[in-house]
């Protein structure tokens, strides 16, 4: 297969290329340049062209940040305090059953490819999100989340080894080299300190990718602090025999959600381990994120509609933490559009910078952000060997954008224009996962389309 169009953006240091060609075989792309250059070569002889015209070719888009199963749920109308809608979840969660969980996610995989999305950082809490991902072809981390470990911690944990064996069967099976299983401790207040350290384990030495949710509300940050706050309130109800449930514990842990995980042994040198929501973060935090290697999975809309505040997204992209960008689940948001993210993530950036008295080259942060949804999105989950650029080799997912690039910034006009309607088609692996109108009309290579 060839896709042409008026621009590709390869986001691999390469600059936009006008008037392009991606030419795919078996699955992956084998050259991306200008029209004329690609159609000329001998393997491009006799391959099917799909001409997109007035439209900009991106790399397939990396939402490092999904529940799949929680699809359903939303979408979120109105803002809603943190925990109270945390509760809601829990409740709403009780009244289904296994079909309604995998029609969820399955509308949910939907969403992402009509979104311009093929790769995820998936939080699968029963399977169905996994289950969905493997069918759909859908590229990503697929983390198995842990919640609990307290007294039953060795019966939970058996539970979780055999989940861990059955997911990485359906893995194998859906023979995806752009799909791997990744584990997830849920966050500080849901898992015991002993289900942190266990879990973490585990994906150490399984060589299976980490995630936790961490730092999102200030519940959480008083829990650890000092031992307030509504999560520690809640927390010292529910004991049933009267003692503090983990990780509660009166007066806190004197410390912050990053160096609570941090003792627990969540990070370990050169293991790949995603943050997720990273909102309450000092200085210090953001020194031994960067000191573990860790990367940060940003939801800015979804942290707003929580009123959980904004991440300080200018020093994290200052300091060179690996960023994605997630939707999180359509239950705290109001799409899965990562066009609407950026918006918002370029909002609080020019805030946090006029706040500091820093210059804005805002060329830069837009071609920086556009990276936060491909490249270094894809780093974020360490799946960049495989997606994340429009580079020979890689995996064909591609994301085609209805938008006339002429005259002007490709990557502003992106950031300031762009939107999950504006998609054009969505292609896996080199097939056509999603087509807004009627197919692009197929013309036979070295003839123009
Ligand atoms: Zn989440």
């Amino acid at each position: 297969m060839i896709v042409t169009a008026a621009l590709a953006l390869p986001m691999d240091g390469r600059a936009p290329i006008p008037d392009a060609a991606v030419l795919i075989a078996d699955g992956r792309i084998v050259a991306v340049g200008p029209r004329a250059e690609i159609l000329a070569r001998p393997d491009a002889a006799g391959r099917e062209c799909l001409d997109y015209g007035a439209a900009i070719v991106l790399p397939g888009l990396v939402n490092a940040h999904i529940h799949l199963e929680y699809t359903h749920l939303g979408p979120l109308p109105a803002p809603q305090r943190f925990f109270p809608w945390l509760q809601g979840l829990v409740r709403w969660s009780a009244e289904r059953g296994p079909e309604d969980w995998l029609a969820s996610a399955r509308d949910g995989a939907a969403g992402c490819r009509r979104a311009g999305v093929t790769c995820l950082g998936e939080i699968v809490t029963r399977g169905q999100g996994l289950a969905a991902m493997a069918e759909a072809g859908l590229r990503g981390v697929a983390y198995l989340e842990f919640i609990g470990g307290g007294a039953d911690l060795a019966a939970r944990l058996a539970q979780f080894d055999a989940r861990t064996a059955e997911a990485a069967a359906t893995v194998r099976a859906a023979g995806n080299p752009g799909l791997r299983l990744g584990l997830s401790p849920h966050t500080p207040y849901s898992v015991s300190a002993a289900g942190i350290r266990a879990v973490a384990g585990r994906a150490h030495r399984a060589g299976a990718p980490l995630a936790m949710h961490l730092a999102e509300s200030a519940g959480e940050v008083a829990l650890l602090l000092d031992g307030t706050g509504e999560i520690a309130d809640f927390l010292r109800t529910i004991e049933p025999d009267g003692q503090p449930r983990e990780p509660y514990r009166a007066g806190g842990h004197g410390l912050g959600p990053v160096a609570y995980v941090a003792t627990q042994g969540l990070f370990a040198p050169g293991h790949p381990t995603l943050l997720i929501h990273a909102v309450h973060l000092g200085p210090e935090d953001i020194a031994r994120i960067v000191a573990a290697g860790a990367a940060v999975a940003l939801c800015p809309r979804s942290n707003t509609l929580l009123e959980c505040g904004d991440a300080p997204v200018a020093a994290l992209l200052d300091a060179g933490v690996p960023l994605g960008v997630g939707t999180d689940s359509l239950g705290s948001n109001r799409d899965l559009d990562l066009f609407a993210e950026l918006r918002a993530l370029a909002a609080t950036v020019r805030q946090q910078r006029a706040e500091r008295g820093e210059p804005l080259d805002e060329g830069a942060l837009a071609r920086r952000l556009l990276g936060l949804v491909t490249a270094e999105g894809a780093r974020a989950l360490a799946l960049d060997d495989q997606v994340g650029t429009l580079t020979p080799g890689k995996l064909a997912d591609l994301a085609i954008l209805a938008l006339d690039p002429a005259g002007g910034d490709p990557y502003r006009l992106i950031l300031d224009r762009a939107s999950a309607a504006d998609l054009r088609a969505t292609i896996i692996g080199g097939r056509v996962a999603y087509d807004a109108a009627t197919p692009a009309t197929p013309t036979p290579a070295g003839a123009r389309g």
